[in-house]
């Protein structure tokens, strides 16, 4: 599940793939970006703003041929639960269509099937590329492409990406970002700012209170769980109620999780990944035994858009439930 680690990770490769190259052409297939065309731009940079992934773009150099304006505009997606960037080679695949050219693994296997295997083996430049991120979903079909962005050398193919706009780049505070909290993982970070943000909330649940964007972004489920676990925190616990000190360690865990996590492939929070295995301590492990106390982990569900826990509930919109484990003793309530 895409968390801030994993849109930093993405922003990486895209940058790696795209900055400084002109777009030769540009496929958006989203009604609202139909006729959108943002060929002849250069891609000037690649930024993630907690879980938005910001592609921006030069002036156009023919303002007349432009629908899309002539200003500098960023193309905005979001990952949210399954969406996913890879880069292909142009070359590998123009050789895979014609024949005599690289053959597909499987018959009628289009450019955008799965080309990574079991084993570990690499086939091309392309998937080594692709690789970097790691918990990106290997095999979405060409169907679920929403975006595509093709330079001299490579094809930038958003999968899956949510709310897929063309913004004046001058207008990404007012328009895209501009409601987030402190990213986490930007060299901006203000973890003073943040714990004022989480403290004016102080009916919340901790555990939707860092989830929203708007306090900090870059919190994900697994990082929510991960952290509350680890702080021995009870997901439901009003923000007021934690002990002094609390809400900064919970935060500052979060915000140096992430950071370890940035650039590695597989996501660790106890500090080993044997064999490659993604290790946690309580994500993903309800049913099964605490790391720390053995007890059974539970399986919670919390609801996001709480704004309040207790009898006079208020939420922000409709009710958002994502499952959650916790340890009943570790993180027992108050
Ligand atoms: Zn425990």
């Amino acid at each position: 599940m895409p968390e801030g680690d994993s849109v930093y990770r993405q922003c990486k490769m895209l940058r790696e793939a795209l900055e400084g190259a002109v777009v030769e052409s540009s496929d958006f297939r989203v009604p609202s970006l139909a006729t959108s065309d943002v060929s002849g731009r250069t891609v000037v940079a690649v930024v993630p703003r907690g879980k938005h992934i910001l592609i921006r773009l030069s002036a156009a150099p023919d303002a007349a041929q432009m629908r899309s304006g002539a200003e500098p505009l960023t193309l905005h997606s979001h990952l949210m639960m399954d969406g996913t960037w890879r880069v292909f080679d142009r070359a590998q695949n123009d050789d895979a269509g014609r024949p005599g050219g690289r053959r597909s693994s499987r018959p009628g296997a289009g450019p955008y099937r799965p080309r990574a295997r079991r084993g570990g083996s690499v086939r091309s430049a392309a998937e080594a590329r692709t690789r970097i991120s790691g918990d990106a979903a290997i095999g979405q079909g060409s169907h679920t492409i929403r975006a595509i962005l093709r330079t001299k050398d490579v094809e930038a193919v958003g999968f899956d990406v949510k709310d897929v706009r063309l913004v004046p780049t001058r207008l990404e505070g007012q328009e895209l970002v501009g409601h987030l909290g402190p990213d986490i993982l930007g060299p901006d970070w203000d973890l003073e700012k943040a714990l004022g943000r989480l403290s004016a909330q102080p009916d919340r649940a901790i555990g939707t209170a860092i989830m929203d964007q708007r306090n900090l972004a870059g919190i994900g489920n697994v990082y929510r769980v991960e952290t509350l676990f680890m702080t021995r925190t009870n997901p439901w616990a009003r923000v007021a109620s934690l002990p002094d000190g609390k809400l900064r360690e919970i935060v500052v865990l979060a915000h140096k999780l992430l950071h370890l996590n940035k650039d590695r492939s597989i996501r660790s929070t106890t500090g080993e990944a044997p064999r490659g295995r993604p290790l946690m301590w309580a994500y993903g492990r309800d049913g099964q035994p605490c790391r720390r106390c053995g007890t059974t982990l539970k399986r919670g569900e919390i609801d996001d858009a709480l704004l309040t826990v207790g009898p006079e509930l208020s939420r922000t919109a409709v009710q958002h439930l994502r499952t959650i484990a916790w340890c009943p003793r570790c993180q027992a309530a108050g």
